[in-house]
């Protein structure tokens, strides 16, 4: 057996459809190819929009598919303590800073400034609580307000220096995290982010080689940041094209005519579906 290790990491927020097919094929045949093991890890810190029913479906699509996996199913609602700890490492760090900014104070702020930066996903965090003194973050956590944990991305990017990373498709890669700006890492409904969760759980796992879609193509410039202030040996990476539909719009859990269920439901079999989703047999 290989040192290759690769995973899936789905959420559980609706059901699978061709485009989790494609994705969950690329890692496992990566992997299987390779000799190497295949992990499944269920990203499940959102307590509002994951539910335990898309999970045990979600399992049951992906065995129907044909996939098996390695090792016990690692579920992110039970290791918070592991975000906890990288939390603590980074603060320890003097990387973070509390956020205490709603969706509305920052969309007024960005229309206030005028011009905003944008990253890849959009307008970034004009940075309205990096500079907030230590008694009034105390202040308003002590008075009860909600805060999320920032990244101070600037601050974090002086004490690692350049950072590179490689993708199997693309080549070596010069870090870039402040496209992403000062991203949260700890929500303010829950105590870590889909960034640091992802980071120290491929990290813990020993995950080898990240393979995922290339919508995510940018958010590994950030991985590369988290990896380097938590003393992570980074894995390497492959971000695979996505699949699209008729109109040529990424697939999205709504496309309920291209759910692993409704496939099922019409009659076709594992080896069409893998064949529908960029894997013929
Ligand atoms: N949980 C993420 C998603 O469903 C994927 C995470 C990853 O592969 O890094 O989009």
């Amino acid at each position: 057996m290989s040192d290759l290790v690769t995973r899936f990491a789905p959420s559980p927020t609706g059901h699978l459809h061709l485009g989790h097919a494609h994705s969950a094929l690329f890692g496992w045949t990566t992997a299987r190819a390779g000799g190497g093991r295949f992990l499944l890890r269920i990203e499940d810190i959102d307590p509002v929009r994951c539910r335990p029913e898309h999970e045990r479906d979600l399992i049951e699509d992906l065995a129907w598919l044909g996939l098996d996996w390695d090792g016990p199913v690692r579920r992110q609602s039970e290791h918070f303590d592991d975000y906890r700890a990288a939390l603590a490492r980074l603060e320890s760090l003097g990387v973070l800073y509390p956020c205490f900014c709603t969706r509305k104070d920052i969309a007024a702020e960005i229309a206030r400034a005028g011009a905003a930066p944008h990253g890849p996903d959009g307008p970034l965090y004009p940075g309205t609580c990096r500079h907030r003194g230590a008694d009034e973050r105390a202040a308003r956590i002590a008075a009860g307000e909600a805060w999320a944990l920032r990244l101070d991305v600037a601050a974090a990017r002086a004490l690692t220096g350049p950072l590179r990373w490689h993708d199997r498709a693309k080549g070596w890669q010069e870090a870039t995290p402040e496209l992403l700006g000062d991203v949260v890492l700890a929500r303010k409904d829950t105590p870590t982010s889909y960034h640091l969760s992802v980071t120290v759980d491929d990290h813990l796992q020993g995950v080898t080689l990240v393979t995922r879609g290339e919508d995510l193509f940018f958010a590994t410039h950030l991985h590369r940041l988290l990896q380097a202030l938590l003393g992570y040996d980074p894995p390497d990476h492959h971000h695979h094209g996505l699949l699209r539909n008729a109109a040529g719009e990424r697939l999205a859990k709504r496309d309920r005519a291209q759910s692993l269920r409704s496939l099922r439901a019409e009659g076709r079999s594992p080896a069409e579906v893998r064949a529908l989703a960029g894997f013929p047999d």
